[in-house]
């Protein structure tokens, strides 16, 4: 990340708790957050000013606190510093808020996956008092009652699988926990929603109408479709079919704007 909009926040008081501040559960471990006692920090991999580079609010200048941990392994996950090998800094609630910078009047709390922190809520509702539209990004696996403004669900389809050289036991948990229809149809529920689907293949698109077919009802705007790729010419190849299905369905396309800006850079 360049310029003026990448540069890199960082924690006022940086508290380093060493390797220690997962529990280790199921096949890959380290999935469950443990926060300070007073629960007034989190785990950041990273905060920066950008550009929203996917979803309905494509193109909106904002400020992003990416949390790490996941309870996921997706093959393709672009972050695997919050993922695979989770890496971060320990922020005070009251130091995230602050780092936000005053032009930046959308915040994205990303991950990982964010909801697995259960001091989120202190988080995003800290956020919205100081008057930021807060978008949480999750892959719809975890509920949890949380102040925001726009809950972005990622769900993930089988192309998100682990190869078979991540071993049987990684590729049988991430299969078992990447989909919960019980736990979309809470946040759809519950909250403004877009779906957004990470398509790699034209045959995704059966996944997605078998789960679209079994969710409460989405309106085809909320429903958006996106190139897998961290290069622009894997994204390029994929646009015209997946711009096709679009048409076909109603669903919207989104493009990785962000990749077109900057490349597949960190902090961007
Ligand atoms: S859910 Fe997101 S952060 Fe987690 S492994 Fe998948 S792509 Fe990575």
């Amino acid at each position: 990340m360049l310029g003026a909009l990448g540069e890199r926040a960082g924690p006022s008081r940086p508290t380093r708790r060493g390797s220690g501040f997962f529990r280790r559960r199921g096949a890959f471990g380290n999935v469950a957050p443990v926060y300070s006692r007073s629960g007034d920090r989190l785990r950041i991999a990273e905060t920066f000013h950008s550009i929203q580079g996917e979803g309905g609010l494509l193109g909106v200048p904002s400020f992003f606190i990416r949390t790490t941990g996941c309870n996921l392994r997706c093959e393709w996950c672009d972050t695997p510093y919050t993922s695979w090998e989770p890496e971060g800094e320990w922020w005070t609630i009251d130091d995230l808020v602050a780092a936000a910078p005053p032009a930046a009047r959308h915040v994205v709390v990303t991950g990982g996956e964010p909801l697995l922190w259960t001091n989120l809520s202190r988080l995003t509702g800290a956020l919205r008092a100081a008057g930021r539209h807060v978008t949480i990004e999750t892959a719809g696996t975890v509920f949890r009652s949380v102040p925001c403004d726009l809950m972005s669900i990622s769900p993930k389809l089988s192309n998100s699988d682990p190869s078979a050289a991540r071993g049987a036991a990684v590729r049988a948990d991430h299969a078992r926990k990447r989909l919960d229809r019980d736990v979309l149809a809470r946040l759809l529920e519950r909250y403004a929603c877009q779906l957004k689907f990470v398509v790699a293949e034209p045959g995704d698109v059966v996944e997605i109408d078998e789960l679209m077919a079994r969710l409460p009802p989405v309106a085809p705007a909320s429903v958006l479709l996106m190139p897998l790729g961290t290069e622009r010419a894997a994204i390029a190849r994929r646009a015209p079919w997946i711009a096709d299905l679009c048409k076909a369905r109603g669903y919207r396309y989104t493009p990785r704007l962000h990749i077109d800006l900057y490349g597949d850079t960190r902090g961007t």
